[in-house]
């Protein structure tokens, strides 16, 4: 069943007056289109500046498009009455980079997971301590971590309880940009394997959002590839592509191993 269609997404920034005359701004999203399964992972790919993020953040209603419709479960987002828009907001969530600046650092780890139980649901206290330690307990968090603050707590837990957080209304759908970027090799691959066990015991679809081809094909059913605000292709199964921007990206995908590293640098 298709979760989310979007359809024909612009995006102007109104900036660079002295560019720019009024009307005639850079598109930072141009004629964006596709649509996500339930449970499918799907990846967008592309180098820094093309527009992902800002696609990111348009499918999660933080902002406006300028032009283009977004159909969630059926319903259009921008159109819907406001509480279906409620509704969709607790069926889509979003795991940033920077998990360390999305804390009030003045939160312990149990009031950061414990606010969206209290902003969506009528639950007593004892419900929200036990909600709080099954969201620990889905990402491997150990029970006591709750009491500390989340400047205590390193990368990898740090991104941890984001991914706790944003699974705490049972979304069906949530937007990862760049999630893991900021972590080393090792972690990358814990959570990406623990992305992959969550997607299917509680049949989670991903928007998975990253300047990184390797780690997006860890991931990803499907790979969307998007430069200058524009999809420019869909890299095949068996990872074929035509286009110079997936060659790009494939070609900076370091080797894993130093050696082979040198000999990709080689001049042939
Ligand atoms: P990516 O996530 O792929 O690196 P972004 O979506 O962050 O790309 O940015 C795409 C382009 O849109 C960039 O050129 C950026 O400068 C511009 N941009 C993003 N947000 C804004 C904004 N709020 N105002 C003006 N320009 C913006
Ligand atoms: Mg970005």
């Amino acid at each position: 069943m298709t979760l989310l269609e979007v359809k024909n997404i612009e995006k102007y920034y109104a900036q660079r007056p002295f560019l720019f005359k009024r009307g005639q701004e850079a598109p930072v999203l141009e004629n964006v289109t596709f649509s996500l399964q339930e449970g499918e992972c799907l990846g967008i790919v592309g180098q820094s500046g093309s527009g992902k993020s800002t696609l990111g953040r348009i499918i999660l209603g933080i902002e406006r498009p300028t032009n283009g419709e977004l159909i969630f479960q059926g319903v259009n987002l921008y159109e819907a009455p406001s509480k279906e828009k409620k509704m969709i907001r607790r069926n889509l969530q979003a795991v940033f980079q920077n998990s360390y600046h999305s804390f009030n650092p003045k939160q312990t780890i149990f009031e950061i997971l414990e606010e969206p139980f209290l902003n969506f649901e009528h639950f007593s206290k004892a419900e929200r301590q036990q909600k709080v330690r099954e969201l620990l307990d889905c990402v491997e968090l150990e029970w006591a971590m709750a009491q500390n603050y989340s400047s205590q707590l390193s990368g990898g837990q740090q991104q941890r309880v984001n991914i706790a957080r944003a699974l705490a209304l049972k979304p069906k759908l949530i937007v990862l940009d760049e999630a893991i970027s900021s972590l080393d090799m090792i972690l990358q691959k814990t959570i990406i394997e623990l992305l992959q066990r969550l997607q299917k015991e509680l049949q989670l679809a991903y928007l998975f959002i990253s300047h990184d081809l390797q780690a997006t094909r860890f991931m990803s059913d499907r790979i969307l590839v998007m430069q200058h605000g524009q999809l420019v292709e869909e890299i095949g199964k068996d990872g074929t592509y035509q286009h110079p921007a997936s060659q790009a990206l494939y070609n900076a995908i370091l080797p894993s191993h130093p050696r082979e590293r040198k000999k990709k640098d080689r001049p042939n």
